[in-house]
């Protein structure tokens, strides 16, 4: 049986590459003072519907929703910064700090269209900085997705940063917007004119030629910014360039999500193809009051892991903990086992990787074994060396043989220990 179109499973070899992500965004983002929180995957739809807007393609045509056993309305998320607002009120989060810096790691769901770099079941990796209307805070997310995408070789990457302004600077422009492009509807593409209905903003991000250049024409959203929504943009842009954070300002950068105001962000790695895009954020400062939360400026980003797994996994050649040890066991009398246990118990203390062979299978076999997960050492126990109280020791790359006596394992191998 194969899993469900749009997932998959991630084997070992793989996850060696999901630890090393782990790994660094937790370095990175412990240095910052982030804390990681895990929230559920299932939430009321309504959440979402309240959060990311039901006009969006997330909520309108992604998102995985059935009724529960109690008739409840239930979704599994598809993406995790509304969960985490809804935490942050649930858990009354701001009565404990002024600025609440979260981070997590998680599976998401969004009924997509599977191809390379797009899943159904997918994960992200995503920070929130909550509480600061600073555009430093802004700036401080930016420069930690950079950061964690250099050390995880994700190095071709292209900052694109916008401001949409506020909701009312917004839905004066959307107004302009409308009358305009409804001078050109039918020369729109299909999902554009549909969205002039219900999303216009997105029209925006149309890859459409035909409608790019209409839109190139037309009215622009910078001229609708008043100068609250100017210098934060300004400061974020004077901050990244005295960092010296290269950026793109890209002028037609919307968001899919309804929550965003002021900055909107995307980082595009040129070497992942057609989906390249891997993060995506901004600042959603009304959100939580939105959800029936205090009002609590905000701002954050996801990555999306699958594709940083691509080029991780491409770039750096992460090494899997071979097996060091490998026992091979020639017994048959039951009453000497106890033997290989101490032995076990030695290698767990000196905390040397090992691995124990159950196939009863002939010595020959069992070292052949070993060489298949690439061992350094066998250790050999056999009647002769339980009755005589040693073990053979294999070196399996050079085939030396040495007899151990039991009571020296422990030094030999602390004196081995580097070595292996
Ligand atoms: P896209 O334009 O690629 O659909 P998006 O704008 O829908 O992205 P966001 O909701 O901002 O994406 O999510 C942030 C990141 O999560 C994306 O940049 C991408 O790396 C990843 N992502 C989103 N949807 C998927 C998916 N279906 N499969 C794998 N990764 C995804
Ligand atoms: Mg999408």
């Amino acid at each position: 049986m194969k899993p469900l179109r749009g997932t998959k499973d991630i084997l070992p070899d793989e996850i060696i590459v999901w630890q090393y992500v782990y790994s660094i965004a937790y370095e990175i983002l412990t240095l910052y003072n982030y804390k990681e929180i895990r929230t559920p995957l299932l939430e009321n739809t309504i959440l979402f519907n309240r959060s990311i807007g039901n006009y969006t393609d997330i909520v309108n045509k992604e998102m995985y929703s059935f009724l529960d056993q109690g008739e409840r309305n239930i979704s599994l998320r598809p993406e995790g910064t509304a969960s985490i607002a809804r935490a942050f009120i649930s858990n009354k989060l701001y009565l404990r700090k002024k600025i609440n810096r979260l981070w997590y790691l998680g599976a998401m769901f969004r009924y997509e269209r599977p191809q390379k770099g797009r899943q159904r079941q997918f994960h992200q990796l995503g920070i929130e900085c909550i509480g600061s209307p600073n555009p430093i805070a802004d700036v401080e997310v930016i420069r930690l997705a950079t950061k964690i995408l250099k050390a995880l070789k994700c190095l071709e990457y292209k900052l694109e940063i916008n401001s949409i302004g506020n909701i009312e600077e917004r839905n004066l422009y959307q107004t302009q917007l409308i009358n305009y492009l409804n001078k050109y509807k039918y020369e729109l593409d299909i999902s554009s004119q549909n969205q002039l209905k219900t999303n216009p903003l997105r029209i925006l991000d149309s890859k459409n030629s035909k409608t790019q250049e209409i839109l190139w024409e037309g009215p622009k959203l910078k001229d609708f910014l008043k100068s609250k929504s100017l210098d934060h943009f300004n400061e974020i842009c004077n901050h990244l360039n005295s960092l010296n954070i290269s950026y793109e300002i890209n002028e037609y950068l919307v968001r899919g999500l309804d929550y965003y105001n002021y900055t909107a962000f995307e980082i595009k790695e040129q070497s992942l193809g057609s989906q390249n895009t891997i993060c995506g954020g901004g600042r959603y400062d009304q959100l939580i009051q939105q959800l029936g939360g205090p009002k609590t400026p905000s701002v954050g980003w996801a990555i999306g892991i699958e594709r940083l797994v691509i080029i991780t996994q491409n770039q750096l050649k992460i090494q899997q903990d071979n097996k060091k040890i490998y026992i091979a066991v020639q017994i048959q009398s039951n009453k000497i086992r106890n033997q290989i246990w101490d032995i076990i118990k030695t290698l767990e203390e000196l905390k040397i990787n090992f691995e124990l062979d159950l196939s009863h299978s002939s010595l020959h076999k069992q070292i052949k074994q070993a060489n298949q997960i690439s061992a350094k050492i066998c250790f050999i126990i056999g009647e002769e060396e339980i009755k005589n109280e040693y073990i053979t020791v294999k070196w399996l790359q050079t085939g030396t043989q040495q007899k151990i006596k039991l009571n020296k394992l422990k030094n030999y191998l602390i004196y081995l220990k580097n070595g292996i």
